[in-house]
């Protein structure tokens, strides 16, 4: 007998009387079981745990952590300036602001058109723009205006919110083996420069990062194209997550994917001013969701995904703060692209100085170029290879097993922290690891 039998209603009370309708048997609030398959721990806490640990046990030995992806600079003062300004808006009956429109007010979705996509020579209009608070927020919500049973394509090793979601959602089996059953693993190993082939298989939603969270790597023109291409074959979309566009410095690299020819058509584009201005504590982000885009329903009706996504987004989201929106437009500026060329300047040249003390010790590494995370092929066992620069060295990584299987024998080294303490972190890696 299921639950579902064994559950009956009950009448009580007199005929004239208030009646109380109570089930029979104790039914009981039921928990979304997809969420069981979710591995028990996450990676940063794991990491904490043993640094906490650590940094109990050698009070004497301050560690350096090079971690976490967060960043470590104070705002640009444009973005102060025009922060301070907003609020002071916000105090004025006059200029005083209630809710603003949900997608995001249009100076700052203007101003994106023009200087992220126009100036590229990408059309995207500012009404295809949608802000939100945070990449990981979008990156997490989009899957849920797609069907439930769609085939999915995730990059290994991964920014682990494009699985986790999709579980939550029911979209996977279980975990066996450190992968979910029903999803097509993109691979990115040393044999193909860690920018995945496209796979063999039909797939109808893919998870692109380019430069990539944890390994640095970027994709050419040709790269994307071939992906674009796929994706139009297949009738597919690519979620294209460029949160670290501002740190490509060839110029041969696209920066967005609607460079690529063709893209309007297939791609929902990612965008962050967390690690382009040192928002990650103040949130503001978007999304580019063209209004050529359509998906399907089961009958094979066309549906515009600008649509869906502008539906979705007005019901479960009131938009950015305005004097949030303010800062982040203060960026687009001549000021404000100085300052935020200087910032990403100054990462850069922290991870110029990781790759070469990396590679001067004979580990070989990608990243770090055009990205501020620096990925290390350190052959062994990456928890091991953690341990080994936490308790030797003092300095904190990420092992690359937490970001996927295809991690494994890989730690993830960041650019993110003052000058001194890279320098000082790579004295003590070189003198660990000599
Ligand atoms: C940091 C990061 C983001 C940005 O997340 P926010 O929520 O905007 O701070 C998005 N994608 C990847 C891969 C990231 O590493």
């Amino acid at each position: 007998m299921t639950l579902r039998d064994n559950v009956g209603l009950e009448l009580t009370g007199a005929a004239g009387f208030v009646q109380v309708f109570r089930p029979t048997i104790s039914a009981m609030i039921r928990i979304n079981e997809n969420y069981t398959k979710l591995k028990a721990s996450y990676l940063f806490s794991d990491i904490a745990k043993r640094v906490t640990a650590y940094a109990a046990a050698n009070p004497a030995k301050p560690v350096i952590r090079l971690g976490i992806g967060d960043v470590t600079e104070p705002l640009p003062a444009v973005c102060l300036e025009a922060f301070h300004a907003g609020v002071n808006e916000l105090a004025d009956r006059a200029t005083f602001k209630g809710y603003g429109p949900e997608q995001g007010y249009a100076f700052l979705r203007e101003a994106i058109a023009q200087h992220d996509y126009a100036a590229r020579g990408c059309a995207i209009e500012a009404d295809e723009i949608f802000v939100s608070d945070g990449s990981k927020c979008d990156c997490g919500n989009i899957q849920e205006i797609f069907g439930a049973d769609i085939r999915l394509a995730i990059p290994d090793p991964v920014y682990p919110v494009y699985v986790d979601t999709n579980v939550m959602a029911g979209r996977t089996g279980g975990n066996v083996n450190g992968r979910y059953e029903g999803i097509t693993y993109l691979e990115s190993t040393p044999a193909n420069g860690y920018v995945p082939a496209i796979p063999s298989v039909a797939t109808d939603l893919i998870y692109l990062c380019f430069p990539n969270n944890p390994t640095g790597a970027v994709a050419t023109k040709a790269q994307l194209a071939a992906w674009v291409a796929y994706a139009k074959a297949n009738q597919a979309i690519i979620l294209f997550d460029s949160a670290y566009e501002a740190y490509i410095r060839d110029p041969q690299i696209p920066h967005s994917i609607y460079e690529i020819e063709g893209a309007r058509d297939v791609a929902i584009e990612f965008r962050s001013f967390s690690k382009t201005a040192g928002f990650t504590g103040t949130r503001c982000a978007y999304l580019v969701v063209p209004k050529s885009l359509q998906a399907y329903d089961a009958a094979g009706n066309a549906h515009s995904v600008h649509a869906l996504w502008n539906r979705r987004h007005s019901t479960k989201f009131n938009g950015v703060s305005y004097p949030v929106q303010k800062a982040a437009a203060a960026i687009y500026t001549a000021a404000g692209k100085q300052q935020v060329k200087a910032m990403t300047d100054f990462y850069l040249g922290n991870a110029a100085l990781i790759r070469k003390a990396v590679s001067g010790l004979g580990l070989s590494c990608v990243g770090g170029d055009n990205a501020p995370y620096i990925w290390i092929n350190t052959g062994t066992d990456s928890w091991a290879f953690f341990d080994k620069l936490l308790n030797e060295a003092q300095v904190v990584c990420t092992p690359g097993a937490g970001f996927g299987k295809c991690g494994e024998g890989h730690v993830r080294i960041s650019a993110f922290n003052s000058r001194s303490n890279v320098e000082q972190a790579l004295e003590r890696i070189a003198k660990a690891l000599k």
